[in-house]
């Protein structure tokens, strides 16, 4: 049974939304012995609907293993992760793949389109899978590669696209359907400065929309978007930005550009 978006009872008497997302102490070895690396060391996060969380950090610091974990993509060494109350690792293969199409939205770092698809098929793709009728699928599927500006791609593939047009096509596949939960890598880094923001109004979108978010970037830009910042490094949470900085403008002029942030913390 999926919790959904259960409420669990509050002791005052009022209901706590359960988190999309929640981590606790998530740890990643790869390798044992001499070839050990541990990827990821003891990470709690928890991120609720309607919130975007951004993730940085230097390079090997666990940003991806973070986001794989949470997409049910790879599994973790000793700890906990839950997608809307349901924990990954009570499910079987299938199951979890399930889970992942249906709620989950994934941007690859490297984009994974399938190269034999066509844009609009790629996009269609996890919607056919779930079941949702081809026609249906294609509408979808248009109407989200036009939300990200590359509508007019439809029925290229991706080696006829340049890496900004493919990295834009991999956003809309990750937004189509009903996502709960989106998780971006890096989204932005194939786009100008522009079109990165363009991407982040989308995203941002989505997520006031009532989905809840990982942003894995490099840049503060993008990371100014999100409600907090949490920093990693070598396979640890070392610090947060507060909660919710600059949301009041971010809400009060719908499509307006974010607001100035303190710088983050090393
Ligand atoms: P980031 O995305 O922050 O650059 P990663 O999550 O990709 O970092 O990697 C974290 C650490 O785990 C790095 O030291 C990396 O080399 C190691 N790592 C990641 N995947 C594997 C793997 N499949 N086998 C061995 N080591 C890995
Ligand atoms: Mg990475």
């Amino acid at each position: 049974m999926m919790a959904g978006g259960a409420g669990v009872p509050h002791p005052d008497g009022s209901e706590v939304e359960t988190p999309v997302l929640e981590i606790v102490g998530a740890t990643r070895v790869h390798g044992q012995g001499p070839t050990e690396v541990v990827a990821l060391d003891g990470v709690d996060l928890e991120v609720r609907a309607g919130e975007l969380v951004a993730v940085m950090g230097p390079s090997g610091s666990g940003k991806s293993t973070l986001l794989n974990l949470a997409g049910g993509l790879d599994t973790p060494t000793a700890g906990s992760i839950r997608v809307v109350g349901e924990e990954l690792s009570g499910l079987g293969a299938t199951a979890r793949a399930r889970l992942r199409r249906r709620l989950v939205g994934y941007v690859f770092q490297d984009f994974n389109l399938v190269p034999s698809l066509t844009a609009a098929e790629n996009v269609a793709l996890p919607l056919e899978l779930d079941g949702v009728p081809a026609r249906r699928a294609g509408e979808q599927a248009i109407a989200a590669l036009d939300s990200v500006g590359v509508g007019d791609l439809a029925d290229r593939f991706p080696e006829e696209m340049s890496g900004g047009q493919q990295q834009r096509t991999a956003v809309a596949r990750a937004l189509v359907g009903p996502r709960r939960l989106l998780l971006a890598d890096e989204p932005t880094g194939a786009l100008d400065t522009a079109t990165g923001e363009e991407m982040m109004l989308v995203l941002r979108g989505r997520i006031d929309a009532g989905s809840a978010g990982v942003l894995v970037t490099h840049d503060a830009r993008y990371a100014a978007w999100a409600d907090r910042t949490v920093f990693l490094r070598d396979g640890r949470l070392t610090g947060s930005t507060g909660t919710r900085m600059g949301v009041e403008s971010l809400f009060t002029t719908p499509g307006a550009p974010p607001p100035p942030r303190s710088e983050p913390e090393p």
